[in-house]
Formats: C-alpha cells, sequence, structure tokens
C-alpha cells in the first residue's frame, strides 16, 4: 500500500516488512534503488521536479521521518511505525551478517565509509565487505567509482552523498551499477563512526529528532526551516 505526502509517494511499509521486500530484491538480483522519505526531503521536491520524479520511479519509499509518519497519520493514513534510514541500514548489515550478502560503503568524507565499515563489522560479526569509497569526487572519477563498484558485485550498496545529490547520483548510475539494493544513506555512515550522535531515544519516541540534530549541527538551521513549512504545508492541503 501507499499513501501521497504533498504529493510525494510513500509506501505503508513497517520496518519488517521494509527488510523483507529488500530481502526479495536481494533474491530477484535486478537494480532496485530505495529512498527514505522525510519531511525535508519532501519540501525540496516542490523546487526539484527531478528529486519528485526520482522519487515517484524509486522501488521503495519508506517513511523516515516523525514529520512524514505525522503527516500520513494526519491525512487518515495508518502509517504503523517510522522506518528511520539509519534504523533500516543497521537491520539490512544484520541479514547481511548472517546471510552473507556482500555490502558497499559509498560517500562521506576521508576515512567515515572505513571506520563505518569496522564498526559495522565488530557489530555484526560475519559481515562481508564488497568495498568502500568516500564521498567526496569529482566528474573525472565517477566512471573509476562505478566500474569498482560494479567490479565487487555488491548485493547492497549504502550510498552517503546527503539529499538529494544521493538520490541523484543514484538514479543516474543505477542500471550499470547493477546492485539489487541500493539505498541513499544521508549521515548514517558519520554516525556508525561515531562521529555524529543519534538522538537519544526518549528524544526519538517524543518524535523529538529533529531537536536534537539541529542542537548538533546549528549549522543546519537554516535547511530544518523546512520542518515548519511543512507541517504548515500539510495542514493546509488537508483544508483544501
Ligand atoms: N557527503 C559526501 N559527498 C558530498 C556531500 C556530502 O560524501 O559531496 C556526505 C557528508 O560527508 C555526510 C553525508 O554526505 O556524511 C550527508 O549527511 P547529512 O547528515 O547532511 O545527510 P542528509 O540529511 O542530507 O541526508
Amino acid at each position: 500500500m501507499q499513501t501521497r505526502v504533498l504529493g510525494v509517494r510513500v509506501d505503508v511499509v513497517t520496518m519488517d516488512k521494509a527488510v523483507e521486500i529488500l530481502e526479495n530484491f536481494i533474491a530477484e538480483r535486478v537494480s532496485r534503488v530505495v529512498a527514505t522519505a522525510n519531511a525535508e526531503m519532501i519540501m525540496a521536491t516542490k523546487g526539484d521536479s527531478n528529486l519528485a520524479q526520482i522519487l515517484e520511479q524509486a522501488d521503495l519509499v519508506v517513511p523516515d521521518g516523525a514529520g512524514v509518519v505525522w503527516a500520513a497519520r494526519y491525512q487518515g493514513c495508518k502509517v504503523p511505525e517510522r522506518v528511520a534510514g539509519y534504523d533500516l541500514v543497521q537491520r539490512l548489515l544484520a541479514q547481511a551478517a548472517s546471510h552473507g550478502y556482500r555490502v558497499y560503503f559509498f560517500g562521506g568524507a576521508e576515512g567515515v565509509a572505513d571506520k563505518a565499515c569496522q564498526a559495522a563489522k565488530k557489530q555484526y560479526p560475519g559481515l562481508k565487505l564488497a568495498g568502500t569509497r568516500n564521498g567526496f569526487f569529482s566528474a573525472k572519477d565517477e566512471r573509476l567509482i562505478i566500474e569498482e563498484i560494479r567490479s565487487t558485485r555488491p548485493d547492497i550498496l549504502l550510498v552517503a552523498l546527503g539529499v538529494p545529490k544521493q538520490e541523484k547520483w543514484l538514479a543516474t548510475h543505477l542500471k550499470e551499477l547493477n546492485v539489487p539494493v541500493s539505498i541513499g544513506v544521508g549521515g548514517t555512515f558519520d554516525v556508525m563512526a561515531g562521529n555524529m550522535k543519534r538522538a537519544p531515544l526518549w528524544m526519538q519516541r517524543l518524535n523529538l529528532e529533529w531537536l536534537f540534530r539541529l542542537l548538533m549541527q546549528p549549522k543546519r538551521a537554516l535547511r530544518m526551516m523546512a520542518l515548519p513549512r511543512f507541517v504548515i504545508a500539510v495542514i493546509g492541503a488537508k483544508k483544501h
């Protein structure tokens, strides 16, 4: 089942269901892409029709942000739970370790993907690494990066280039990458590497993860103005 939040399609799935769908994708071995929708991303589609189209064509769009879950429920759609990208990646890594899926970590500053990968290997013993690559590159490196990813034949490709760069990069190269599950993961490697903290559980439960991020990264304040604009737009859309 799907719902729409400000016109953006979001799949109504639980975490368990999302993991099951991704495992099926891996079994089917066709290049597929997963997006994690939050309020900022949905607001970004308003001025970026390319991003809107990418989300429309994604193979799975999970309700990543508390704002998206709230908006869907406000419109009367029973979204069962939040499927945060960070948590989905952890579940996938656990599955990868037990089923032998190979994972490629692409993105983040120099050394961050390596550090995230080392942490993942510790936490999920047996995890098979396909490769790592930092996320700062010029157009002339791109061919090499794609060839490297293709040749290591990952089952899961985690791409941490930030929104919307990661979604656009994946949409452009999806077919040639030939990876069954590719997913844009934003700041996930920074958290896994221990460079950034995730909000404590009590804040996540109170839907205050945005406040934690704002306190930790005040530079995000401007970007985060999208959140109140999102709430106003959702309320406005229901009135019409
Ligand atoms: N990043 C990158 N290449 C770039 C721009 C950003 O690898 O050209 C990385 C950056 O180092 C960070 C992640 O992308 O690890 C973006 O994290 P953020 O928390 O901003 O994610 P978002 O909220 O955009 O999903």
